[in-house]
């Protein structure tokens, strides 16, 4: 059941994203949540939660914090880093990753629960990809950690399908006018992983030093990698 078709089917092209939204997102909440979805109604039981142990001084404000900073920042989007890396180095790694990124990601460690499946999909001169979760938040932790608060903000959740250009230029990113921009709308069965434009002037570079120009929001399209001058005057080998 990994035919091409079903697994990219929940793209929305710019130019018909006055669109049909039947992409069949399949959540596990119930239907009909509006805005106020029952994750409005979880950040709150979390937050009570939080605010209980740290009363009681079960856990330290400082150290929750400490940990989400570690999954946000670091662990998560290091795991799609190295990914990126190999796959720009490594060109049947790539291959593998573009035809089943579930198990390509997998043979490096990165394993996701349950029924979820990965798809990479890979930006070129012609097409840029980017992620979103119309509904709510689904995202790929194994490869990308928690997600940003921008990600699961209703604004970014809506226009990035109506206008993923506009959107692109609040973060700084500005494509040529013939880039076509394709979003992909994740579910709780799929979740997608940009593999951005290898940066020019990289040839011959390691993987660890090639992840080092991967960022998450290059691994989520709503940026792009870094380039290698901004890395400094380390030698590459
Ligand atoms: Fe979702």
């Amino acid at each position: 059941m990994r035919d091409h078709e079903r697994r990219h089917g929940h793209s929305h092209d710019e130019q018909s994203s006055a669109h049909e939204h039947s992409h069949g997102h399949d959540h596990p909440h119930g239907e009909g949540d509006g805005e106020m979805s029952h994750l409005d109604e979880m950040e709150l039981r979390v937050r009570a939660l939080e605010s209980l142990l740290v009363e009681k001084g079960y856990v330290d404000p400082a150290a929750l914090d400490v940990y989400i900073e570690t999954y946000e920042s670091k662990v998560g989007p290091r795991n799609g880093a190295k990914v990126v890396a190999k796959a720009w180095a490594d060109d049947s790694f790539r291959r593998w990753l573009l035809d089943d990124a579930t198990a390509a990601i997998a043979s490096l460690g990165f394993t996701g629960r349950q029924g979820e499946h990965m798809v990479a999909v890979e930006n070129t001169p012609d097409t840029h990809n980017m992620v979103v979760c119309t509904l709510c938040s689904c995202y790929p932790w194994t490869v990308l950690g928690l997600p940003p608060a921008w990600y699961k903000s209703p604004p970014y959740r809506s226009r990035a399908v109506i206008d993923p250009r506009g959107v692109l230029a609040e973060f700084g990113v500005t494509l040529p006018e013939a880039t076509k921009i394709r979003v992909w709308d994740s579910t709780a069965e799929i979740r997608y992983l940009v593999v951005p434009m290898r940066p020019a002037e990289t040839e011959g570079w390691p993987e660890e030093r090639l992840a080092e120009l991967v960022t998450r929001d290059s691994m989520i399209g709503t940026g792009l990698p870094l380039v290698p001058e901004s890395l400094g005057s380390e030698p590459v080998s």
